[in-house]
């Protein structure tokens, strides 16, 4: 029976509120499921860890990242608590560049129960596939500002970023089996050089897939269809910065960031964390939303049983998904954020009773 190795960085605000729900809920299917065991190493990150240490990520909770499995992460950072040149504490930006974590992958799939904004309840199901290390953000601190006057930051598509961010969303599109599998390709490449370089080396790898439909988008119409006709979609991939933005819409359309779950993988090391932040207006009311933290939990437990070719965590994901989806259906694991009554603690303990 293999035993799976899980850095838990509990982090900031709502953090470790949510991550406590969703290993409850881990520990509960770990019981339910036999034939795979996780062990946790707890791995303090983020403001309050630089409080007390003067480090928001230290060497210790690196090294035990490096040496698991997977890593499950709550949000980090909080407003008051800054870096002396005034800057935030992202250790989870940190995190992603030690461990090349190139594929930011966010699903958007709208449950039953929880309210979209959009009319005639459209069947949600597609995945952004956010380039996570170049792009604009590659600029990060690099910047130049000039007299006052003029500013500018530089964006960055290499090759192999392109080709290896490209390959993941082909993969992940075979991997969802959808009847008619397909990757679009969101950039600005009428406008941009480096985006139309995205797009040539797009094409190039989509001739490896023939059996998965290609496509593009230029990022403006790619917003529209979003919102005018999300069904349609099944995997996008793009650039880091437009990205982050479509994944946020994608969570609009599903019900907001309580329910939105990510993972960030690169070829050796996996993350995976709620989308939202720390959500300080949140913290120590019971209110916040576990269910994103939850099926990040999913998330994490369908890689492994990928990675690993072991059925055994997959079944403990799909006992997790079938509690969080009859809940949510049911209104037990409602929260404010979705328009029902439920708190933290009731919404966790309605999914652990849904999961036996
Ligand atoms: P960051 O900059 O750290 O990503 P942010 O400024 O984008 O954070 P979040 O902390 O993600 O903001 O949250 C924005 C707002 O969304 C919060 O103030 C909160 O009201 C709501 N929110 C976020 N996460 C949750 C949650 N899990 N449950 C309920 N509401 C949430």
């Amino acid at each position: 029976m293999k035993t799976y190795r899980i850095a838990v960085v509990r982090g900031d605000g709502i953090g470790p509120e949510v991550i406590a729900s969703s290993l409850e809920i881990l520990a509960r299917a770990r019981q339910v499921v036999t034939g795979f065991d996780i062990e946790l190493i707890e791995s303090p990150a983020g403001a309050v860890t630089y409080l007390e240490q003067g480090v928001a990520l230290p060497a210790s909770t690196l090294s035990a990242c490096r040496a698991a499995d997977a890593i499950l992460l709550g949000a980090c950072g909080l407003p008051d608590v800054r870096y002396p040149d005034g800057t935030e504490i992202i250790p989870q930006v940190t995190l992603r560049i030690e461990l090349d974590l190139y594929a930011g992958i966010r699903p958007a799939k709208r449950r039953e129960g929880a309210p979209g904004p959009l009319a005639g309840d459209p069947a949600i199901d597609f995945v952004v596939v956010r380039e996570n290390t170049e792009g604009i953000f590659a600029s990060l601190g690099g910047g130049i500002v000039l007299g006052d006057q003029l500013a500018t930051d530089t964006q960055v598509i290499t090759r192999r970023g392109t080709e290896r961010i490209v390959h993941s969303a082909f993969r992940l599109a075979r991997h969802r089996k959808r009847a008619r599998p397909r990757v679009t390709c969101v950039d600005k490449s009428n406008i941009l050089r480096s985006f139309a370089f995205f797009r040539k080396v797009f094409d190039e790898v989509a001739l490896q897939y023939p059996d998965v439909a290609a496509d593009h988008l230029y990022v403006d119409a790619a917003a529209m269809e979003l919102v005018r006709r999300p069904e349609q979609f099944d995997v996008l991939v793009t650039e880091n910065l437009l990205g982050d933005i479509l994944s946020d819409l994608g969570a609009g359309l599903i019900g907001g960031l309580g329910v939105a779950p990510s993972a960030d993988l690169g070829d050796r090391h996996a993350v995976f964390q709620p989308c939202h932040g720390t959500a300080p207006d949140l913290i120590g009311k019971g209110v916040a939303n576990p269910l994103a933290a939850i099926l990040s939990v999913v998330m994490m437990l369908d890689h492994l049983a990928d990675t690993h070719g072991d059925p055994a965590p997959a079944a403990a994901a799909r006992r997790i998904d079938q509690a969080v989806m009859a809940t949510l259906a049911s209104g037990e694991a409602r929260t404010a954020d979705l328009g029902g009554k439920a708190t933290t603690r009731t919404a966790t303990a309605a999914i652990l009773h849904a999961i036996g």
